[in-house]
């Protein structure tokens, strides 16, 4: 099939499916036509096409492509286009992709099911009464509709994994600095990273292969080699894979995705893995932790957007003060304007030590944790979050029901290590997600936990 051809096919698939599923914000149709033409002279010239040329991508909302209106799910964004490429979309574009658009989000990526979007709730593909998690549920729910074959988000506590399980596909956050975070709309900097969403674990690692590595530009980003592939297929056979007591009692886990992930982790020891009972004593604590953390790296970073320098502006201020009092109002969310509010109060003088500090130690608890379970353990098992997915609005009045969602998840981002989740069967009918947690720079390694149940559960 020609580059043109597979485009085509998605674009019909986004007409069909758009109407139900909500999972982009607007479409670069023209872009893409162009891309495709391309790839498909790369193919007939024979040489230069690599493994992503020509391939369709969503992008959530929150990378900068240049050119293309990028608004982070917000209002406050309104009408802004990037002059440059995000580094991760640079070598997407680079290795000959092809540009979607850009898929619905909350609002700068804080939440849990696209409902707090600036726009829409996008649909759960499988239940379109149900989220599709969140914040990139418009990235999981393209590619569950099969819209894109992949897409990129971002997860800071959870956005890509939770999605991914909650839409049935594979998302994979990868280690702090793998990535480039440069032209991503932050939300909390020492937690975010880019990952991708695709229908497969060897897609996922093909794709977070060509979007990895340092880049000047981002000074959080690591020298380190990046192999994804070579060990892929290698099974589970003996490796010892951490059972973490903890993340089997959390509040509100549901007994059908217990069950179902209990399975999943049977069938990897039936095929060769070796299970040990791991702790991460400090789990009760995660949640606490990230939303002091979290809100506080917010505040900061949205600091920039006054009016001024991007995106919307109201224009019936009179003053300064009023332009940015005015447009901060009306651009931010509710959800947003509590986080900037939470933030600036636990950094604020005579709280800073109350909260943003303490909440920095238990960070390091954690991590420490995490460390710990691994000197038993090559990589941890876990659901990736205690629901399935949720019917829309049974959680927007409850903030904190809503954060539970990820309180499987938000460890991974605090302790910095790589986390994938992938389907494992389903509960009431719907997808369950098993996640696998490994070591820092140990990518590779939470993949190839991951392609083995996939392969075992597919035979
Ligand atoms: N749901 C979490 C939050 O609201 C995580 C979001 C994310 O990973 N971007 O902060």
């Amino acid at each position: 099939m020609s580059a043109v051809e597979l485009l085509d096919r998605h674009l019909a698939a986004i007409e069909r499916e758009e109407p139900r599923v909500h999972a982009f914000l607007r479409l670069c149709e023209g872009e893409a036509r162009v891309q495709a033409e391309a790839a498909d002279r790369l193919f007939a010239a024979g040489d230069g096409a690599g493994a992503l040329t020509g391939i369709p991508v969503a992008i959530k909302d929150v990378l900068s492509v240049r050119g293309v209106e990028t608004t982070a799910g917000s209002r406050i964004l309104r009408g802004y286009r990037p002059p440059y490429d995000a580094t991760a979309i640079a070598r997407l574009r680079e290795a000959g992709a092809v540009f979607l658009g850009m898929t619905n989000c909350d609002e700068f990526a804080m939440g849990s099911s696209t409902e707090n979007s600036g726009f829409h709730t996008t649909a759960n593909p499988h239940d379109p009464t149900r989220v599709p998690g969140g914040s990139s549920g418009g990235s999981a729910a393209a590619v569950a509709a099969g819209e894109a074959v992949y897409a990129l988000g971002t997860d800071t506590g959870g956005s890509i994994r939770q999605p991914a399980a909650l839409c049935g596909v594979v998302g994979m956050k990868p280690t702090y600095g793998r990535v480039s975070r440069y032209g991503l709309i932050a939300f909390a900097s020492s937690l975010d990273q880019i990952g991708p969403f695709t229908a497969s674990v060897r897609d996922a690692a093909l794709v977070l292969q060509a979007i990895s590595g340092m880049d000047p530009r981002d000074a959080t980003s690591a020298d380190r080699p990046v192999d994804l592939l070579s060990d892929l297929e290698r099974g589970v056979e003996g490796l010892r894979l951490g059972v973490p007591r903890e993340y089997f009692q959390v509040e509100g886990m549901e007994p059908g995705v217990k069950t179902a992930v209990e399975r999943a982790v049977l069938l990897l020891e039936r095929n060769g893995a070796e299970l040990v009972e791991v702790s991460l004593p400090h789990t009760d604590y995660g949640l606490a932790a990230y939303y002091i953390i979290a809100p506080a790296e917010a505040s900061s970073n949205l600091a920039r957007f006054d009016g001024v320098k991007y995106g919307a502006r109201d224009e019936d201020a009179q003053t300064l003060v009023d332009t940015y009092l005015r447009t901060r109002r009306h651009g931010f969310g509710t959800e947003v304007r509590r986080r900037i509010m939470l933030g600036t109060y636990a950094l604020s003088a005579g709280y800073y030590d109350a909260y943003y500090l303490k909440a920095q130690k238990v960070r390091t608890l954690i991590a420490q944790d995490f460390e710990r379970a691994f000197e038993t353990c090559d990589a941890i098992v876990s659901a990736t979050a205690p629901t399935v997915a949720f019917p829309i609005g049974a959680k927007v009045d409850d903030p904190l029901a809503m954060y539970l969602n990820d309180v499987l998840t938000l460890g991974g981002n605090l302790a910095g290590v790589p986390g994938v989740s992938l389907p494992c069967g389903t509960s009431d009918g719907l997808p369950v997600g098993l996640q696998v947690l490994a070591p820092q720079w140990a990518d590779a390694t939470a993949l190839r936990v991951a392609r083995a149940y996939e392969a075992a559960r597919d035979a």
